[in-house]
C-alpha cells in the first residue's frame, strides 16, 4: 500500500483518527517498524508503570515538539534511554516534520491540546503492544558493544536525525 498517496483521502482531523490504524500505516515503514524498546526502556517502563511514563511524553511532547518553533527540530529526540523516546520514533511524533508527514499537522505552529493527546494515545497503544512484546533481545546492543562501534553507528544508535530517518521510510 502506497502510504502517500493515501494520506490526503484518508488522514481525518482529530478527534477521529485512529491509534490502531495510525500503527498500521507506520507499520509499512522499515524503519518505524524497527524501532522496539530495548532491555533499559523496558525497565524503565516496570517501574515507572505506563502512565507516570506518559506523563513523561506529556512534558516531553509539550516542552520539545508542541512549539511552533521546536528547538533543534528534528534532532530533539534521542533514539534510546526513555520509552517515550522509542516510541515517539516509532509512531512519528519525534519532531514536527515527521508529525507533519504522518499526522497531517502543519509545522510553523504550535499543537493544539487535542493534537497533543492524539498523539499521546498513539504512543500509549504503541506501548502497550510492546509490553506484550518478549523477544526484546536484540533491541538493544550491550552498553559494551556500543562502545566499540565506530562512533557513526554510534551516532546513529543514541541521537536522532530525521532526516536520515526518512531515507529508511521508504
Ligand atoms: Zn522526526
Amino acid at each position: 500500500m502506497n502510504r502517500s498517496s493515501e494520506k490526503s483521502s484518508t488522514l481525518v482531523s482529530p478527534p477521529c483518527w485512529d491509534p490502531d490504524q495510525q500503527l498500521r500505516w507506520l507499520s509499512e515503514s522499515r524503519f518505524r517498524s524497527r524501532q522496539h524498546l530495548g532491555i533499559a526502556e523496558r525497565k524503565i517502563l516496570q517501574r515507572l508503570g505506563l502512565e507516570k511514563v506518559l506523563e513523561h511524553g506529556r512534558v516531553f511532547l509539550t516542552q520539545r515538539v508542541a512549539p511552533a518553533r521546536p528547538a533543534n527540530d528534528g534532532r530533539q529526540t534521542p533514539m534510546r534511554k526513555h520509552p517515550i523516546f522509542v516510541a515517539q520514533h516509532a509512531t512519528a511524533t519525534c519532531c514536527r516534520g515527521c508529525i507533519a508527514r504522518w499526522y497531517n499537522i502543519p509545522t510553523g505552529r504550535e499543537l493544539t491540546a487535542l493534537e497533543i493527546d492524539t498523539l499521546l494515545t498513539v504512543i500509549r497503544h504503541w506501548l502497550e503492544r510492546e509490553m506484550e512484546r518478549s523477544d526484546c533481545k536484540k533491541a538493544e546492543p550491550s552498553p559494551t558493544a556500543a562502545k566499540r562501534r565506530p562512533r557513526s553507528v554510534q551516532q546513529t544508535l543514541f541521537q536522532t536525525d530525521c532526516e536520515t530517518a526518512k531515507k529508511h521510510e521508504g
